[in-house]
Formats: structure tokens, sequence, C-alpha cells
């Protein structure tokens, strides 16, 4: 390696996996570089927390992280960990510093079939991470009156918009999103094409919310006209906007091999739907790619917390570490792009290909086994999954 790349370790039975795949699977076969901070809910409480936005900022200094999941605090984790306070998500604290979209994969596994039989290709789901429902303002209205909406602004003027006249009881929901968070959305949507060879979709309702997703298709279309139009021509890559439900009827009909770009709720939907039918949250890859030109690969799923008590007893559980070891992949493959280094490039990809052959040999964790035609001889547990790779691997 020349520069290094952060690396973000977690909690509980994620943090176990983290330093076992790093000691069998990335140490003996890679001269690593990396930034260390430890986002352990210990340490973010000892911190304050700041060592969270040190980290993204450390990200965006290096350009590539490699996440290990993290627990988001509630109040339950403050009594069990004795927290000064009550501590925001790790995950959204650094898409708050380096904005961008998520990009949600499948794995691909020849003997785990898609629970819709017609995808034929992974579909990726990019998911607007901020604003609309994540973000709003809500009301509770306890009687007759009437809602507006009222933009004022810094000169004074007014705007306003009745939102609804209440005869009775009800609530309301203010929503807004930025102009430039929709552009970043999209510009890291058709980066990501052009990165992975895929076609583009967006789909909103532009038909019902003619103003609020009118402007997120008007912006996709005009960051695609400007800014991407002649690339993506070059790369035979298509851009195509539908409504929501179209999209839906589409992609469960079609062969998959898109990237769905979702707002943010039809994101969260979406990819929770997209990775059921493919499998399993531990066989999706997650990527933070940031308009600012820097990428943050972690895993889909938390912390596997009721594997972690078990392992605390002493049971070596069968905790799948797929997801976790391929955001150690999509780092070290993203580092050697920028730097140009075929060699760890090459032990990037021979690292995927040993880990997607032994599933397809039949090792492999609990999780998968229900999934797997055939049906494996056994269940490995991860520390025997784990040096069945390394073996391979080495091999
Ligand atoms: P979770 O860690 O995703 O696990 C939920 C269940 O899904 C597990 O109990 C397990 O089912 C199955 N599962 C998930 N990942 C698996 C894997 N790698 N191998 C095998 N099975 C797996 O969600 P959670 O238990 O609800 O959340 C635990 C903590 O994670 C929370 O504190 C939450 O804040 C945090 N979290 C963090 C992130 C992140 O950092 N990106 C994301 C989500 C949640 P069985 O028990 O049936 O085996
Ligand atoms: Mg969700």
């Amino acid at each position: 390696m020349k520069n290094p790349l952060v690396e973000i370790d977690g909690d509980e039975m994620t943090r176990v996996l983290w330093a076992l795949l790093k000691e069998k699977l990335i140490l003996p076969f890679v001269d690593l570089k990396s930034e260390y901070y430890d986002l352990s809910l210990e340490n973010r409480d000892a911190t304050g927390d700041a060592v969270s936005a040190a980290s993204a900022e450390a990200i965006r200094k290096y350009g590539v992280g490699v996440k290990c999941a993290t627990i988001t605090a509630n109040a339950e984790r403050k009594t069990e960990y004795h927290l000064k306070a009550l501590y925001p998500s790790p995950n959204g604290t650094i898409r708050a510093i380096l904005g961008g979209t998520v990009f949600r994969k499948p794995i691909a596994v020849s003997t785990i079939r898609p629970g819709i039989s017609t995808w034929k290709k992974p579909i990726v789901i990019g998911r607007h991470a901020y604003g609309d429902v994540y973000k709003a303002a809500e009301m509770e209205i306890p009687g007759a009156g009437k809602v507006e909406l009222v933009y004022t602004a810094h000169d004074g003027s007014t705007q306003r918009r009745q939102v609804a006249e209440f005869s009775g009881p009800g609530i309301v929901q203010g929503i807004h999103n930025y102009d430039e968070s929709i552009r970043g959305f999209a510009r890291s949507c058709f980066l990501f094409a052009l990165d992975e060879k895929l076609p583009v979709w967006f789909a909103a309702k532009d038909t019902v919310s003619k103003l609020y997703d009118g402007r997120f298709k008007a912006i996709f279309n005009e960051v695609y006209e400007n800014e991407f139009r002649a690339k993506c021509d070059k790369a035979g890559i298509s851009y195509f906007y539908t409504l929501i439900d179209d999209a839906v009827a589409r992609v469960v009909k079609g062969e998959g091999g898109m990237l769905w770009a979702c707002k943010n709720y039809d994101g969260d939907v979406m990819s929770d739907m997209i990775a059921s039918a493919s499998g399993s949250l531990a066989m999706m890859t997650s990527v933070l790619v940031s308009p600012l030109g820097c990428f943050e690969y972690e895993a889909a799923h938390g912390t596997v917390q009721k594997h972690y008590y078990r392992w605390q007893k002493g049971e070596k559980t069968s905790t799948n570490p797929v997801a976790l070891i391929f955001a150690w992949t999509g780092a070290l493959s993203k580092r050697a792009e920028i730097d140009a280094l075929p060699g760890l490039s090459a032990f990037a990809k021979r690292l995927e290909n040993a880990v997607v052959a032994a599933i397809e040999a039949g090792v492999m964790t609990g999780d998968l086994a229900g999934l797997s035609r055939p049906a494996p001889a056994k269940i490995y547990n991860s520390w025997e999954f784990i040096d069945a790779i390394a073996a391979r691997l080495g091999a």
C-alpha cells in the first residue's frame, strides 16, 4: 500500500469478527497501512463522541474508509454501557459530514437463488441519505383550525400556502430537501453507475408531488444532461426515469442488473425488499459515495447483538462475516484504484472469489444453510468459516 485507508472499528459481534478477519485474511497478505479509529460505544463515550466526527474527517482526507457496524445508542444501551449521553448514530454523523448516497448490492452466489425467479443480475439500490421524512417537523393538531406553510426570507418577506383547514383533530408533517443535496445524490448515482457499468433508473411520484418530486426529477435530468450524458453515452449506460409504482412493477418482472436510485424513504423500504429477496443482509455490500469524492465501505447489517451475548458465554457462533469481508475488499480495491496498485487490486478480487467459491462448495454459516441448493453437509462457525477462506486464499 502507498496511502492509508481509514479503519473504523465498531461494536459487539462485528467487532469480534473484525479482529479475526483482519488477522486471518488481511494481515498475512497485505502490508496494511491504515489510520485506526475506535468507534466502540465505550470510546465514543470516553471522547464525548468526538471520535465519530474525527473518523469522517479522516475519510475526507484520505478518500477511503472501511467501517465496522456500531451500536446506535438508545435508552437501553445507555444503561447497559453507563453512558454519559445519548450519542447520535455514527452513520448519521459520518453521512452529515460526507453527504452523498448509500449504494447496496447483493453478493451473487450461484447456489443461492433469489426469491424472485426472473432476476438474473444483482439489483443495486442507491439511497439518498438526506432529508424528506427522516428530517420532518411533525405536529399533532388538537382540533379545528388552519395549518399553513410559511417561508420567511432573510429580508423578512414571506410566502404562505395553506396545508389544510381542520374541522377536528388530526396530524401534519413538514418535509424538506435542498437542491444541493439532491444534486449530490444524482452525481453520486451517475459516478457509481459509470464505475460499475450499470444503467440508471430513477423513480419518484411527480404526477402527485408535482413540485417536490418534480424538483427531484428535474435536478436528476439536469445533472444527467449537463454533466454525465456524454460519459454515459460513451460507456453505453442509459438513464431512465419512471414513476415509483411503475418502477416496482418493472423491477419485480425484470432481470435486474440496474442501479435503482431511490429517494430516502423508497431506498429504506426497497433495500430491505431487495436484501431479503436476494438472500440475507450479510450477503450485501454497502458503500457511501460522497460528492466530495470519498468512499466509505461497511456491512449493511448491525452488530448482531444476540450472537455477541452468546459468544460472551463461550459459544462459537455461526455469524456470517461475508459483508464485513467485502467491506474490506471494497476499500482495498478503491485504494488500489486511486493509488494505481494492481497487486492490491488483484488480492481484493482473489479474496472475494475465495469467499464465493467456498460458499458454492458448501462452506457456509447457518444463515445461508437454509437458502443454499444443495443444502450444505455441515454448518461452519465463524472461526471455521474464516479458516476455510484463509486456506483457499493461501492456496
Ligand atoms: P442486526 O445486528 O442486523 O441483527 C439482527 C438479526 O439479523 C440477528 O439477530 C441475526 O439473526 C441476523 N443477522 C444480522 N447480521 C447477521 C450476520 N452477519 N450473520 C448472521 N446473522 C445475522 O440488528 P440488531 O440486532 O437489531 O441490532 C444490533 C445493533 O446494531 C443495534 O444496537 C443497532 O443500533 C446496530 N446497527 C448498526 C448498524 C450499522 O452500524 N451499520 C446497522 C443496523 C443496526 P438471528 O439472531 O436470527 O441469527
Ligand atoms: Mg430499513
